[in-house]
């Protein structure tokens, strides 16, 4: 279990941050997959960022205007042996209060119950509307007879502010803790790709792959996969999500794989490597990966601190275009293409996000017009590709696409961390140049 010193200086700087405001952050529900069956339980990772506490259904209060030792109350579901032998173990008020280093904890089946009374004194409410249903009932509730009696009061909870605006920039930088857990995370993915590359065979089926991969993750530590993996082979890899993973893979094509694990504690690695499944690329083949390669390495070379990621994208979106431009598949100059976006029907999606306890983990990427800057802590992933298909339409006065470069997908992704000198690669053990691809 994470060392809840890490959870207690994390509500500090919370608490802090949010002056007279409650807030109100609920935990993940269970989710039902089919009939009674339920999917794997998945922490909300506000809630976990937070508290450190795996059930679901659990609410958190932080009340920084009540006095010390009052101000992080925890509902949580009640010890109930009858449950447990079917669902599994519960750590119940007292677990709350020995283990997690609550100041008060109750059980679940209070909170509509105690939820004003702790609400008396606070300035606002700081609750994401939309997405926790059943605790928002309550909470709007509680907050409409708050604003009832206001008038003879004198005094309410007058706003709802989002704790998005308070904690995720608090989750967006990085301490030295997850850090640490984000370098696990992208080097046991890291591991995992190299695997998938040494195993991979002409006749093999994607899910193969796929399996080997998730093996890999769970034989070390992890708790699976953080996404649906991406085992695309051949034209699979020029649709973006592609995760049916049922195709036999063939001789000559490429191999694009998009997987990371998800640790206990939730962080998660992101990486992608495109390889030829028989081991050579072809001439078409290697002409496009040497450019996605160039595009990504310029694009983490731009990931420092001050730089911000619309320019790293750029970068990146840049050497796309002259390359693409020299392999006579864009017509123009790179300041037209650019400008027009005739382009997109090769690459288009961004170059990174940030990476966290979410996969595309939370943070502003700009703030009005102005471009969030990177700094120590932050970690994105850098991603640029190319694809070629027929899905889209060759934009006006782009060269029609010779049938030789149709089927490929090419993306290169890692999982970069903005230092205060040059950018960490969080996976760079696993291998990227296109000798090292090959076999
Ligand atoms: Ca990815």
């Amino acid at each position: 279990m994470t060392n809840q010193n890490i959870f207690q200086e994390r509500r500090k700087r919370f608490l802090d941050l949010l002056g007279g405001n409650a807030a109100i952050i609920p935990a993940a529900n269970m989710v039902t997959h089919h009939a009674d069956c339920d999917f794997a339980f998945r922490q909300d990772s506000d809630f976990w960022y937070l508290t450190g506490f795996d059930e679901p259904d659990a609410v958190a209060l932080f009340l920084p205007y009540r006095p010390e030792g009052e101000q992080y109350v925890l509902f949580v579901l009640p010890k109930e042996p009858s449950i447990e032998v079917w669902n599994g173990f519960r750590w119940g008020v007292e677990g709350a209060l020995n283990t997690f280093a609550v100041d008060i904890a109750h059980s679940l089946d209070q909170f509509s119950q105690l939820l004003g009374p702790y609400l008396e004194g606070a300035e606002g409410i700081s609750f994401r509307i939309g997405r926790h249903l059943k605790i928002e009932t309550i909470v709007l509730n509680t907050w409409a007879e708050k604003l009832d009696i206001a008038p003879r009061k004198g005094s309410a909870p007058y706003a709802l502010i989002p704790p998005c605006l308070f904690l995720h920039n608090l989750r967006l930088r990085k301490d030295s803790w997850e850090v640490q857990r984000m370098r696990e995370a992208a080097r046991i993915t890291s591991k995992a790709h190299e695997l998938a590359r040494h195993i991979t065979r002409p006749g093999m089926r994607e899910k193969e792959v796929q399996a080997a991969i998730e093996n890999y993750f769970l034989q070390n530590g992890a708790r699976g996969a953080a996404y649906g993996s991406i085992v695309a082979s051949g034209d699979n890899a020029c649709i973006l999500h592609y995760t049916s993973n049922n195709s036999v893979m063939k001789d000559g094509d490429l191999l694009l794989i998009d997987a990371g694990c998800s640790l206990d504690d939730y962080y998660n690695g992101d990486v992608t490597r495109t390889f030829p499944i028989n081991g050579r690329f072809t001439s078409e083949q290697r002409a496009l990966y040497d450019i996605v390669l160039s595009a990504q390495k310029t694009a983490i070379e731009n990931v420092v601190a001050g730089n911000d990621t619309e320019n790293v994208h750029l970068s990146a979106v840049r050497v796309l275009i002259e390359g693409l431009i020299e392999l006579a598949l864009l017509k123009g100059s790179v300041d037209e293409i650019l400008e027009t976006g005739s382009y997109t029907h090769l690459y288009m999606h961004r170059t990174g996000h940030w990476l966290g306890l979410d996969v595309h983990d939370v943070g502003a990427y700009r703030l009005g017009d102005y471009q969030v800057s990177l700094e120590p802590g932050m970690i994105l992933t850098v991603e640029p590709g190319i694809y070629i298909s027929d899905r889209l339409s060759i934009p006006e006065g782009q060269p029609v696409i010779d049938e030789r470069w149709k089927g490929i997908g090419i993306r290169i992704e890692d999982d970069v961390l903005v230092t205060n000198s040059s950018p960490d690669v969080l996976s760079d053990e696993a291998l990227k140049s296109a000798k090292e691809m090959e076999r």
